[in-house]
């Protein structure tokens, strides 16, 4: 995709999600558009950045440590977040690059973050992943587990500040992000991380504080990935 048609896209996006909230009878306070550039290298990256976007999603970490870095280099101010599943052998990893992991699940991986933020001195915020459609084969906590999960982790002091959920692909997003909704209001978590390219207006209408949007700017990605 040229640098011009990404640039369009993007004032697109940020408009949409400037409609959404002006539409929304209580959106939240800030919504946050995270580009998601998983797959897509930096030529699709930096227009993005010149444009002034600064919060980018990515899903893999061994990918995101391919790119970011240098990124990084370029323009301090970037804050990456993780959305994809998150293995506790490359928590270590997370932790250094990442400043926002979305996709807590369990509490093995809660205590294995605390640890790496102890020996890192690092600290990204975290979102508890809600697998709210309970898909057997998709990641996140279990609905009627998530408040044990939020318990734990507020107990051993991780910098939980959110929750985020993928719908079922298949299904109307909506019942799902009022699910999201009220756990996080339940559980006093401020920030709500839902809707990607087909949703996020939706999810603005639940008081999403992030959104999530990956196709809808840099294009579509090859089949393989998710
Ligand atoms: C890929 C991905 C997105 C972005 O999806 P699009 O439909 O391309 O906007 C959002 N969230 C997660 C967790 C993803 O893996």
């Amino acid at each position: 995709m040229s640098p011009e048609t990404i640039n369009e896209n993007l004032s697109d996006i940020i408009a949409r999600i400037e409609a959404a909230r002006k539409a929304a009878i209580k959106p939240a306070a800030a919504t946050t558009l995270v580009a998601v550039t998983k797959t897509h290298g930096p030529d699709a990256i930096h227009p993005a950045l010149i444009a002034g976007q600064r919060v980018f999603g990515e899903n893999r970490v061994q990918e995101a440590q391919g790119k970011w870095p240098k990124l990084h280099e370029e323009y301090a101010d970037i804050e990456l977040h993780l959305i994809g599943p998150l293995q506790t052998n490359k928590a270590r990893e997370a932790v250094l690059l990442f400043d926002a992991i979305q996709t807590l699940d369990r509490v093995r991986l809660a205590d294995v973050l605390r640890a790496e933020m102890d020996r890192t001195g690092r600290s990204p915020y975290v979102f508890i992943q809600v697998n709210t459609g309970e898909e057997p084969q998709k990641a996140g906590v279990q609905p009627r587990e998530a408040g044990a999960l939020i318990a734990h982790a507020r107990d051993i002091g991780l910098p939980l500040k959110g929750l985020m959920c993928i719908p079922p692909a298949d299904e109307a997003p909506a019942p799902h992000f009022a699910l999201l909704q009220k756990l996080a209001r339940d559980h006093d978590l401020p920030l709500l991380s839902m809707g990607m390219s087909g949703d996020f207006e939706t999810a603005i209408r639940f008081g999403a504080t992030h959104v999530r949007v990956g196709s809808a700017i840099f294009g579509e990605r090859p089949k393989a990935q998710p």
